[in-house]
């Protein structure tokens, strides 16, 4: 754990009498697992950034470059597990009487994990839709529907839309959430960084768990400095939080 662990006891008093709780991730919270974030040091592929093939440009000027990006980062995907971080979450959902873990992630990790009720902003990685006629399958080979139109993978790009009632599914469990977590995001990509804001706005207590400031720091009513899987198992321990349960 980094620098001088915070004052928990005001959290714990709030974790403890929390029924509804909702989580938002980014990117940070499949590090520990071996996923490279977008913004770390590890966030460059060849001489590119996400920004440059992560958008609806790219893949028309050369869908090729994108698809070999893809492929890369799939090849990750496939060779990671899900990490402490991903499994605190998972046995959250026994915790509290309602739970919503709203992710930006595309890898699949958090169901891989064993959550149940996933909110994929950005859709997975691990599948993919035609551009034209919109069909879904798991990731495969060929490149190209049975419409004509060709595959890509079923993720949200830099400029596009979020999935039809997704921001809103995720507004309405903060909104009713009394303990939100906003773990592993830089909190810098539109619309979903608003989602620990509007969680403020809305009375929420949050917690960000971030080995790095973001802008939404100085707002979290708890900031802890270190990495997701060593927090988030912390933080969410049933024997703490939930001393009275058999949690065996
Ligand atoms: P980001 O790359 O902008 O930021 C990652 C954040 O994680 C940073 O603030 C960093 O300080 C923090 N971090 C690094 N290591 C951490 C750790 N061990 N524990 C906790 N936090 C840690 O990521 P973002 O905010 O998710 O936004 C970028 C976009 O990139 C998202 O839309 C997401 O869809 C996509 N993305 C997804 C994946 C994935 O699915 N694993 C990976 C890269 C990017």
């Amino acid at each position: 754990m980094d620098d001088a662990t915070p004052d928990l006891s005001r959290y714990y008093e709030v974790a403890k009498s929390a029924t509804r709780c909702a989580v938002f991730t980014g990117a940070g919270v499949s590090a520990e697992s071996g996923m490279p974030t977008f913004r770390g040091e590890d966030g460059l592929w060849k001489e590119y950034r996400a920004e440059e093939l992560a958008t609806p440009e790219a893949f028309a000027r050369n869908p090729g470059l994108v698809y070999e990006w893809y492929d890369y980062r799939r090849g990750i995907v496939a060779g990671v597990e899900p990490n402490a971080g991903h499994e605190a979450l998972a046995r959250a959902e026994d915790l509290f009487e309602e739970f919503t873990l709203i992710t930006q992630n595309v890898d699949g990790l958090h169901q891989q994990a064993g959550s149940s009720n996933v909110i994929e902003l950005h859709g997975n990685i691990r599948r993919d839709r035609c551009n034209v006629c919109g069909h879904h399958r798991e990731e495969g080979e060929a490149r190209e529907c049975a419409c004509g139109g060709p595959y890509r993978p079923d993720v949200v790009w830099f400029g596009e839309a979020l999935p039809v009632g997704a921001m809103e599914e995720a507004f309405r469990a903060v909104a009713t959430a009394d303990l939100v977590f906003t773990a592993g995001t830089s909190t810098q990509v539109y619309p979903a960084a608003q989602i620990p804001y509007s969680a403020k706005e809305y009375g929420a207590w949050v917690v960000e768990v971030n080995p790095e400031p973001t802008p939404f720091t100085p707002l979290a009513d708890l900031s802890v400095r270190g990495p997701s899987g060593e927090w988030l198992p912390l933080l969410l321990d049933p024997a703490v939080i939930r001393p009275d349960r058999d949690t065996r």
